[in-house]
């Protein structure tokens, strides 16, 4: 188990890579105030690849100046600057800040000064540089390793981030530790980029966003249907295997179900808008509202009423009701981004619904069943962050229904549950659910961006009498209520295929991609072979299609590697003659002969098995 707040830890002071790219920011700046005199200066943080420094320019900086800026750099590196610090009284401070001509950096130090009561500011002197800032910086320049240092692109920025202020330039750049990691990284980065889910989706014809049919609201392509539809086959039969039933339910509910739920209010901001049925009053025409219905947020309650649409007895549990079912949430327009947030999704859902000694092994199941899923998808880079209550937040009662004993055991139900599933994780204290302790699992993208992908929760509040009150009758012959784990190891559709479109680069394994084989014939005279090889391959559900077009096989080629097809079949007249097949991996440089009837074998055993290619 690692601990969150070790890893964390007070970065300011420890950590090198910190201070490296702290100092760089000054011999950043200290170059562009070298090209642009008289400029001034914004904020020059450290971030996590790097650093950047935000300036009111004299006059403009392209990507184009970032040679001369960066041969400047080296050039003050070499120097080898001495980093002096000075601490000033607030007055001295501005008196100083007034003499450089920096009235951004005097409004932050009259904001320290007034709002923080700091009584003195710290000043730090590299060379002719000087900079208010709190350090902590390398003693000297030479201590920046050779060829650490990036620029990367400018972007505009508002002072303090507020729209109603100076816009400011902001230039970016990576640093590392050493040439080496910053090489590597830069080509992560460049990688990530051409993988991009925003981009690699429309072009291979998975998803668009129409406005007319709102942003967050995407349109799933028939490529993209592909992939869903594979995605809820695989999920079938692995919930088959662990014992689910599946259930449907609809898109909207009365809003007497979201106050018992909680979601009314706890959950308001990010429902859409009601919907009010009225009707004309007799005597005024007065509006009168006869019914409210709420789009779903959650399928949660939905399930709820199916559980408790019967008698439910100790021998029915555990029940395990599973749905891909959609839900709507009204995130904010800042916030949508391609299909990673978005306002309507459909979730790999499931609750189950056990007795207080079923929890555990369920909790365990349900991570088994998440190491299936990676295992099949070649996932490896992941954590599990274990979320827990904070029994000190003086706004507990507010943010947790139940009371603190129940948490208490519940959390440390999970725990158990965690340790023996093996599985890495981490604490995270205050970030759980309103309803109990929850699993976030943390996938790192090929990127390196970090992305919650689904959630395991154990909920043992909103069953209760006065919530939902969900009961079954249990060996003792008494009404008992049920723990509930909610659980989604594919997460949404929206947010797990755009991290499969960057995970895989577009380039889906057989069992996942939209078009698995496409046959090429050689010319015209070819295509009826290849028609027939169509048929024969859809008869044993391989997703095949025959290029018609009128193009050399060379472009055929060509144009089926941009869709990142994994099977190509090229027939001429040989294949013809002899019923065989040359077959084309994307990929891969060879290729092969062989005869249709193994190729169809060994391409449906590899669909059926869900095999990766590497
Ligand atoms: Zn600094
Ligand atoms: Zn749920």
């Amino acid at each position: 188990m690692i601990d969150l707040a070790d890893e964390l830890g007070d970065k300011s002071n420890q950590d090198p890579l910190y201070r490296l790219r702290h100092s760089l920011a000054h011999v950043m700046a200290q170059a562009v105030l070298d090209i642009r005199p008289g400029s001034t200066r914004g904020f020059g943080p450290p971030i996590d690849d790097g650093f950047y420094y935000d300036f009111v320019l004299t006059e403009p900086i392209s990507a184009e100046d970032f040679p001369e800026i960066e041969r400047r750099m080296k050039h003050i590196i070499k120097q080898n600057q001495v980093f002096e610090r000075e601490d000033l009284s607030v007055e001295s401070a501005l008196e100083r800040l007034r003499e450089m001509g920096e009235p951004y950096k005097a409004e932050y130090a009259r904001e320290l000064a007034e709002n923080h009561g700091l009584e003195s500011l710290s000043f730090y002197t590299n060379g002719p540089f000087i900079d208010m800032c709190e350090g902590p910086h390398v003693e000297k320049t030479r201590e920046i390793p050779k060829g650490c240092f990036k620029l990367r692109s400018i972007a505009g920025a508002y002072w303090r981030g507020d729209e109603r202020n100076e816009m400011m330039t902001r230039i970016y750049a990576w640093a590392y530790e050493d040439k080496e990691t910053l090489v590597d990284a830069v080509h992560r980065y460049e990688e990530g980029l051409k993988r991009d889910h925003k981009k690699l989706g429309p072009q291979l014809d998975i998803y668009t966003i129409d406005p007319q049919i709102g942003t967050g609201l995407p349109l799933w392509l028939p490529n993209g249907t592909v992939i869903r539809q594979e995605l809820e086959k695989l999920a079938r039969e692995e919930e088959f295997k662990d014992g689910y039933v599946n259930v449907a339910t609809p898109h909207l509910a009365r809003q007497e179900l979201y106050y018992s739920s909680g979601h009314l209010p706890y959950y308001q901001d990010t429902m859409y808008p009601p919907m009010v049925v009225t009707e004309k009053g007799n005597s005024e025409g007065e509006e009168i509202v006869k019914d409210t219905y709420y789009l779903k947020p959650m399928n949660c309650p939905h399930h709820h009423r199916i559980f408790a649409s019967r008698t439910r007895s100790y021998r029915d549990l555990p029940l395990r009701l599973s749905e891909y079912g959609h839900v709507y949430r009204f995130e904010e327009t800042g916030a949508l981004s391609g299909l990673l947030r978005v306002r309507g999704m459909c979730m790999n859902d499931a609750h189950i619904y056990c007795t207080h000694d079923q929890v555990k092994s369920e909790f365990v199941k349900v991570m088994r069943l998440h190491e299936r899923y990676y295992d099949i998808l070649g996932i490896t880079d992941y954590y599990m962050r274990l979320s827990l209550s904070d029994p000190e937040d003086p706004k507990g009662k507010e943010k947790y229904v139940g009371d603190p004993e129940a948490w208490a055991s519940t959390e440390t139900m999970v725990r158990e549950a965690m340790v023996e599933s093996g599985l890495p994780f981490v604490e995270a204290i205050g970030e759980a659910a309103f309803y109990g302790p929850k699993i976030d699992v943390q996938l790192r993208t090929v990127t390196g961006r970090e992305e919650t992908i689904s959630t395991n929760q154990l909920d043992f509040a909103v069953p209760r009498e006065d919530r939902m009150d969900l009961v079954y009758v249990g060996p003792d012959g008494k009404e008992h209520h049920p723990f509930v784990i909610h659980r989604a190891p594919l997460g949404t559709h929206e947010r797990f295929i755009a991290f499969l479109i960057e995970h895989f680069g577009g380039a889906f394994p057989t069992w996942l991609a939209p078009i698995q084989v496409r046959i090429l014939p050689i010319s015209d005279k070819h295509l009826e072979y290849g028609e027939k090889l169509e048929h024969e391959l859809r008869r044993s559900f391989v997703r095949a299609e025959v290029d018609r077009a009128d193009e050399k096989i060379g472009k055929k080629i060509r144009e089926a590697l941009t869709h990142k097809i994994p099977v190509l079949l090229v027939v001429g007249q040989k294949e013809e003659d002899e019923g065989t097949v040359t077959v084309r991996r994307y990929g891969e440089e060879k290729q092969e002969s062989m005869s249709f009837g193994s190729f169809v074998e060994a391409v449906c055993e590899e669909i059926k098995t869900r095999a990766r290619r590497s």
